[in-house]
Formats: structure tokens, C-alpha cells, sequence
């Protein structure tokens, strides 16, 4: 358990210093038996400690006394009860992705790492306001068949089997926001065909296998 809350201390201060969330924006959570241990609401990455992290159980209990959740652990209960393959979730208001979903559009195949996402685009989940359940259902949407989303006028989100992947995942949804962005200030991209992406995506899976 300590294990746990330390690797998600370590990897909380990495959204700062890895420059994917600043101050206290974002959060992480990492499954647990029946339920998830995720960062508290409010607190500065730099001074969080281990009696920090909180429990909360998949039908979204938690001890008050011993702290309270980040204000979005809705979408985490939400994504850990549908997904059984996300043990990991990583959530930022990194800057280019961000950028991208104020424009409330998904990145396209314009370049074949989108597949990293699960499929041939990252789609863009609906604005709602943040801490609410029509928040999780826009992402549950948004997460259809993938393991990432941006998610309009807020950020991103990337789950996967373990902590380190998705923090990974995430740094490559803001990587491939950035490569959009450029992309876009020189007209419209080249956009790859399902087909290719498709090609793509069975590449990726042997590789994973192999
Ligand atoms: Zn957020």
C-alpha cells in the first residue's frame, strides 16, 4: 500500500517537473482492490506525503477524516468501473493538449502515433463542468475502444496497466497535441485513411506481443 502512494507521490510531482500540469491542477489515481488510491483536492504536488493519497472504493466511499479526494474522482470511479484493463489513470491540463481541446476537436491520423491512443484518432470528450457525473459520461464516450482523450476546455486523460504507461501515454497525447498544433499553422494536414491506420494499429498489438 505505501508502495502505492509512493509511486503515485513520485509521479505527481512528475506532472509538474515533466511540465504536464502545473501547481496542483491535474490528478492521479491508481487502482486497488476494490478500489482506487488518487491525490487529495487542494493540495501542492511538492508538499504531498503519503498520508495524503486517499482510498476511495469503486461505489465511492471514502473516510472523510482521513482526506478528501481530488474534486474529479468521479471520472476515475467511473473509468475503473467500466474499464477493467485501466489500473492506472493519469488526468493533466497539460498545455497543448489543452490547447487543442478549447477548440472542442479530437486530433485526426494525421500522423500514425495517434494510434498510441487505441485507435485511428483521439477523440475529444463533451464539455461538462468538472467533479460532475455528465463530465464521466462525456469521457466514457470519448473513451470508446481507447485508453486516451482530450476533454474540451480542460485537458487530458490516459489510462493504462500500470503507472508508469500511463503517465507515458499521457506525455505522448501532449507530444502529438504540440505536433498538431504546428501542423495546423501551415494549412490543413494530410490526414492517414482508416485503412493505413488500421495497418497501424495491427503492427502495434504484434509489437506489444512480440
Ligand atoms: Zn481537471
Amino acid at each position: 500500500m505505501s508502495k502505492i502512494k509512493a509511486e503515485i507521490i513520485k509521479y505527481s510531482k512528475m506532472l509538474n517537473s515533466r511540465k504536464l500540469s502545473a501547481l496542483r491542477s491535474g490528478n492521479i489515481s491508481v487502482r486497488y482492490k476494490n478500489g482506487f488510491f488518487i491525490t487529495p483536492s487542494g493540495k501542492k504536488y511538492s508538499s504531498l506525503k503519503n498520508k495524503d493519497i486517499v482510498f476511495v472504493t469503486l461505489e465511492g466511499r471514502f473516510d472523510k477524516k482521513i482526506g478528501i479526494p481530488s474534486s474529479e474522482w468521479q471520472f476515475h470511479q467511473d473509468i475503473y468501473k467500466i474499464k477493467n484493463d485501466a489500473k492506472a489513470i493519469v488526468h493533466a491540463h497539460s498545455t497543448n493538449a489543452t490547447a487543442v481541446s478549447t477548440h472542442k476537436r479530437g486530433i485526426p491520423a494525421f500522423h500514425y502515433m495517434v494510434a498510441m491512443a487505441g485507435g485511428h484518432d483521439i477523440r475529444c470528450a463533451k464539455y461538462a463542468t468538472y467533479g460532475t457525473r455528465d463530465l464521466s459520461k462525456n469521457i466514457l464516450k470519448a473513451l470508446k475502444g481507447r485508453k486516451a482523450c482530450l476533454i474540451a476546455n480542460h485537458g487530458q486523460i490516459a489510462f493504462d496497466e500500470n503507472l508508469s504507461k500511463a503517465f507515458e501515454l499521457a506525455e505522448e497525447v501532449e507530444n502529438i497535441s504540440l505536433q498538431y498544433i504546428t501542423s495546423l499553422k501551415l494549412g490543413r494536414p494530410k490526414i492517414l485513411s482508416i485503412n493505413e491506420m488500421k495497418k497501424v494499429l495491427s503492427k502495434a498489438k504484434n509489437y506489444k506481443r512480440g
